[in-house]
């Protein structure tokens, strides 16, 4: 499945994240730290111990529970990969069997990429060198997009946002390289420009390009990619999902550009009488179209053979994969070493027929007394939410109205989908990787094409069953728990309410309340944008937003002596789902408790006490200096310790859980408490 849609949804974590030793009751002492007051840092006092003896290991740039869970679910497929190249020799061609066998190997023959070296390129740099004007430049954009080659704005189908039972076509910004638009101008980031020239200049040196005219190159695509940086939104705007809907006739967006002409690109890439386009960013097209003819066709060529090359990097020889590897996983994320080659094909797989794996992944290790389970734990969470909207005094009977029949319409996936894809006439070939890559990008970008006119499905997944993630879809009203996180510490079979419901069950709250966050809660039950707050309502519930906005401004990260800010805005929907998330898990385990008692002490800790702690053990993680400053650059989401202590330093129930008094750091004052949901 394509993840062409993944920025639509607001995902719990979007990184990949061993097996774990936890105790039978879901909480593991020897990774605490008693030397540290629960009332001082949270954090530390539950995970303290890991923290200090946890190494993140050389290939990683991260290293947490989710990644300890991933490192499991990765040992299971392997298992399977590794049968599928004895069984796609005694099964038809087309088999899931054959597909991931193929598939695999072809990944795995390092001969044959060694000996393919840079030809695979040869037949998009042809492409490339036949451009003359700004018109057979976005004949080559439209080639590209179909090649899943990364171009200057991009083009999808996908559900519109004010009619979410169709499909609409979208075009977004895009062209360029580095993690965010800030990396090409703060004055932080000088050092990463420097050695991004280094690598580009590498990379042309790799396609034949002498060290002088490699130079050059370099020098002309970052000057390219620093004007696409300087229109692009960013991610703050770009979360505005109001500010995004710009919808355009093909005729007003042919009177918006001079040198596009949207006709003939809308046929290009496929589609048939297309009549109007939802677009992201109206002004970065203004400036793609102005670049169309200032920027002379030999430096658009340029940037060009730099966008093949660094799509095609990971699938070619060694040298491409080095090279590539040293610049965005060493320079921009830290990382030592390379991950070893088998799970690098096993994501490949996974990203591609990840269906026919995770298949195979569920019938042995999904037990579906997880589902029961699960289902069971949604349910009661959605009463204790339906009860605390009720409750508000902040709240209008209005909103209230409308809030509780969106929450009642909230739809749910868990761990797999109901009807698996059919692959049905791919063609996977063995000792052809590249030209799988591309069949698959053809696949894909067919079966994305074919939505277009169609009712939106509803059935689809937008992640794979292994993996360690949830996600909330704010235009299906739904919410999807992949069976990769439902393991420990998130879920544990064998431990009680207390750790389940700090856990898994503050993922379920924290996936519900996107539905609320400031972005979810401008989609209405149907998943349509729409308002449905009254205006006053709208204004208390910003004034609240404002508050988690400066709460998390002021949380400084240390990164090479440096302090960097978390972004408040940035993280905004990620901070309102996580205080939501647990504030109603908590009301859900209190109701569970009224009817079958509360449990007696566990290792000397309340079922409250436990419930806290299991929360803020899924946040353990360690990140690599330069990880974890592309992570507040980027990620919606806030570093895991600001997660675990900053939802709970509002909320009574953990005061009284662990006598956290008035003036101890971990409670804000009386009148900075934020509640929200
Ligand atoms: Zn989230």
């Amino acid at each position: 499945m394509r993840k062409i849609f993944l920025s639509a949804l607001s995902a719990l974590m979007l990184m990949s994240a061993p097996m774990l030793d936890v105790h039978a009751q879901g909480i593991d002492k020897k990774n605490m730290d008693l030397s540290v007051k629960p009332q001082d840092d949270f954090y530390k006092y539950v995970n303290g111990n890991w923290l200090k003896n946890t190494k993140i290991p050389e290939s990683e740039s991260v290293w947490g529970s989710f990644s300890e869970i991933d490192e499991y679910n990765r040992s299971m497929l392997k298992t399977i990969l590794e049968e599928s190249l004895a069984k796609r020799k005694t099964v038809k061609k087309g088999d899931n069997w054959q597909l991931l066998g193929d598939l695999y190997a072809s990944g795995m023959d390092t001969m044959a990429i060694e000996k393919a070296g840079a030809e695979p390129l040869k037949q998009y740099f042809a492409e490339i060198e036949a451009i003359k004007t700004p018109e057979d430049i976005v004949k080559l954009i439209a080639s590209f997009q179909k090649a899943s080659i990364r171009t200057p704005f991009g083009f999808f189908v996908g559900s519109d946002s004010k009619n979410s039972e169709a499909n609409a076509l979208y075009l977004g910004q895009g062209g360029t390289s580095l993690p965010d638009r800030s990396y090409y101008f703060d004055a932080n980031f000088a050092e990463k420009r420097e050695k991004y020239l280094v690598h580009l200049t590498n990379m042309f040196v790799l396609i034949g390009e002498s060290q002088e005219v490699a130079e050059k190159s370099a020098k002309t695509v970052l000057k390219i990619e620093t004007r696409l940086a300087e229109a692009q939104r960013t991610r703050v705007d770009g979360r505005d999902p109001v500010k995004r809907y710009n919808k355009r006739t093909i005729e007003e967006l042919n009177q918006s550009t001079f040198n596009i002409d949207w006709t003939k690109y809308f046929e290009m890439v496929g589609v048939k009488n297309a009549e109007w386009a939802i677009v992201g960013a109206p002004e970065f097209l203004c400036m793609v179209d102005r670049m169309l003819k200032d920027v002379s066709a030999n430096d658009w060529k340029t940037y060009f053979r730099w966008r093949v090359v660094n799509s095609a990097a990971p699938y070619l020889s060694s040298a491409f994969v080095k090279e590539s590897f040293s610049f965005f996983s060493t320079t921009l994320n830290g990382v030592k070493v390379m991950q070893p080659r088998w799970k690098r094909v096993q994501g490949w797989v996974d990203n591609n027929i990840g269906e026919a794996l995770g298949q195979v992944y569920i019938e042995r290790t999904f037990p579906k007394e997880a589902k029961t389970r699960m289902i069971e734990m949604i349910e009661n969470i959605r009463e204790a939410f339906a009860e605390r909207i009720q409750q508000y005094t902040w709240m209008s009977p209005e909103t209230k109205q409308e809030a509780l029949t969106k929450l009642k319409a909230i739809t749910c996936k868990i761990g797999y989908p109901d009807k698996w894809e059919d692959y049905t006439g791919l063609d996977i070939r063995d000792g052809d990787l590249i030209g799988n890559m591309r069949r698959l990008n053809e696949r894909g970008y067919a079966q994305m094409m074919d939505k277009f006119g169609k009712p939106v499905d509803k059935t689809e997944w937008g992640m794979t069953p292994p993996t360690v993630n949830a996600y909330y879809s704010p235009s299906n009203n739904e919410i999807a728990f992949p069976a990769g996180i439902l393991r420990p510490p998130f879920f544990d079979f064998k431990a009680d309410d207390a750790v389940n419901y700090g856990g898994i069950g503050a993922v379920i709250g924290h996936e519900i309340t996107h539905g609320f966050d400031d972005q979810g809660s401008q989609y209405d039950a149907k998943g349509n944008l729409r308002m449905w707050w009254t205006k006053d309502d709208r204004q208390k519930f910003d004034g609240n937003a404002n508050m988690i906005v400066e709460q998390f401004d002021a949380y400084k990260v240390f990164v090479n002596k440096d302090s960097v800010a978390v972004n408040g805005k940035l993280t905004l929907g990620e901070n309102i789902a996580d205080l939501g998330g647990i504030t109603i898990a908590y009301a859900a385990l209190q109701k569970s408790y009224a009817k079958k008692g509360k449990p007696k002490k566990i290792d000397g800790f309340t079922g409250e006490q436990r419930f806290f702690m299991g929360w803020a053990q899924v946040w353990r993680i360690k990140h690599r200096d330069e990880a974890l400053l592309n992570r507040i650059k980027t990620d919606s989401h806030a570093p895991g310790e600001y997660r675990a202590n900053g939802a709970i330093t509002n909320m009574p129930a953990f005061f009284e859980a662990f006598n956290v008094k008035e003036g101890d750091k971990m409670r804000r004052k009386p009148n900075r408490l934020i509640v929200i949901w």
